[in-house]
């Protein structure tokens, strides 16, 4: 094993300089950093290194510092706006997942078993926002994957196991960080099984990818492409052991509010009891969501059973788009407002131009999405101007309704639709 700091004088065994401070391997060998660098060169060359980044800071991780899931709430509040239940859920399914990672092995034959997590909710309500900030909160790696690149081994796509290789890049390839890391797997109700799929040989991109990611999500030892496919087939597999990485998946699953209506039909006709039927809430179905649902829309059983998180997100209501343009942390007109105050201007926003961005996000079907590029409309002018009026100190720009209507009036809406 190497050791590190000699501090007297020696010849690095590779590039033969004299210098102090080499680190020495096996006997009377030594390395200077300079080859050092030169061979981390040469791995980033062959994919065994992600190019160009810094290691980040250690995993500090452990059952004293592990936020409680009071905590992991109140931190997610900063920044997703309502989805109280959802982040309860995530929360508690979060510690508990770390608390099994960390706690010392004991002799009375509890084991804590690993709980991925599933959530169900429309697109663009945040999912993907709920996920990533855990993962900032933890300061573990993370790493996001479109279901819907993947296929099964040997087809036109990603391997499963490419999903594992973001996690690496994320973590310049410290496994142990990996191994410890949350992936999120976005669109998962894309690769349900499709019941009218004439050829059941061939179901590639369904039933074929739930296969190989069960593998991933029960826990297992994977061969991982260094570089993300199988383009260098010369270089060696990493080996990384998911046991201890927390899958999240996420999905719109449209349509399955139909088999959730149905099952709930059935169950209420079977109890006789009209009285149930009258406490649902039609407009938002998805928070009755079972497994069961699950295994309809097309998920094999064994996917459900490995997610045993399942929890739903709420549309958001208008009240809730207008929060997030001011509320979270990071808020879009916060950030506005902090990019015109580097130029010693104060930016105000008329309320009514807030109320016009939701109405409009609604209008086009636009969703939390479409706030950031509507305001992007609004700004983009301004933000081309201002900067170079000259100012008067402590100036302030006031953003008028009238202004807003007459740049997003003038904007193509159809391109911004499909710009999402
Ligand atoms: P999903 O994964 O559900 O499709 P995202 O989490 O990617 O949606 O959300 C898209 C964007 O919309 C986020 O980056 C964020 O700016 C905004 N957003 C969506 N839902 C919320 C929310 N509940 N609170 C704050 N911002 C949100």
């Amino acid at each position: 094993m190497a050791k590190k700091n000699n501090p007297s004088a020696q010849h690095c065994s590779f590039c033969g300089r004299e210098q102090r401070n080499l680190l020495q391997g096996m006997g009377d060998t030594f390395i200077c950093p300079e080859c050092i660098k030169q061979g981390s060169l040469i791995l980033e060359e062959m994919g065994l290194m992600a190019p160009g980044k810094k290691p980040k800071a250690n995993n500090t991780l452990d059952l004293k510092t592990l936020p409680k899931p009071t905590e992991i709430k109140l931190f997610l509040d900063q920044y997703v706006i309502g989805q109280d239940a959802a982040k309860q859920y995530l929360s508690v399914a979060v510690y508990n997942h770390y608390k099994r990672i960390l706690q010392s092995v004991t002799d009375d034959g509890v084991e804590i078993e690993k709980s991925n997590i599933i959530l169900v909710g429309n697109t663009g309500t945040g999912k993907t926002l709920l996920a990533r900030t855990i993962a900032r909160m933890l300061k573990v790696p993370f790493a996001i994957v479109d279901a819907t690149v993947l296929t099964q081994a040997g087809y036109v796509g990603e391997d499963v196991e490419s999903l594992l290789s973001r996690l690496l890049q994320e973590c310049n390839y410290d496994v142990k960080q990996a191994e410890r890391g949350i992936v999120f797997i976005d669109e998962i109700d894309k690769i349900a099984r499709k019941f009218d799929n004439p050829s059941i040989t061939r179901d590639v991109s369904g039933e074929g990818v739930q296969q190989a990611l069960l593998k991933l999500l029960e826990g297992s030892v994977v061969n991982v492409p260094p570089a993300g496919g199988r383009k260098h087939p010369e270089q060696e597999f990493i080996q990384v052991n998911t046991q201890n990485i927390l899958f999240i998946c996420g999905g719109a699953f449209d349509g399955i509010e139909s088999k959730i209506a149905a099952r709930l039909n059935t169950q209420v006709i079977g109890f006789s009891n009209s009285d149930k039927q009258q406490h649902i809430d039609k407009n938002n179905m998805l928070r009755y969501i079972a497994p069961q649902d699950l295994k309809s829309y097309g998920l094999i059983p064994e996917i459900v059973g490995r997610l045993p998180i399942l929890t739903s997100l709420e549309p958001l209501s208008k009240e809730a788009l207008r929060n997030i343009l001011t509320e979270p942390k990071n808020a879009i007109i916060k950030q506005y407002k902090k990019l015109l105050e580097m130029d010693g201007v104060t930016l105000e926003f008329e309320p009514e131009v807030l109320d016009y961005i939701v109405d409009k996000a609604v209008e086009y079907k636009l969703g939390a999405r479409g706030l950031r590029s509507l305001a992007e409309t609004i700004m983009m002018p301004v933000m081309y101007e201002v900067p170079s009026i000259k100012q008067t100190k402590g100036s302030t720009y006031t953003i008028t309704l009238d202004y807003a209507k007459q740049k997003i009036e003038a904007a193509d809406m159809l391109r911004l639709q499909n710009s999402l």
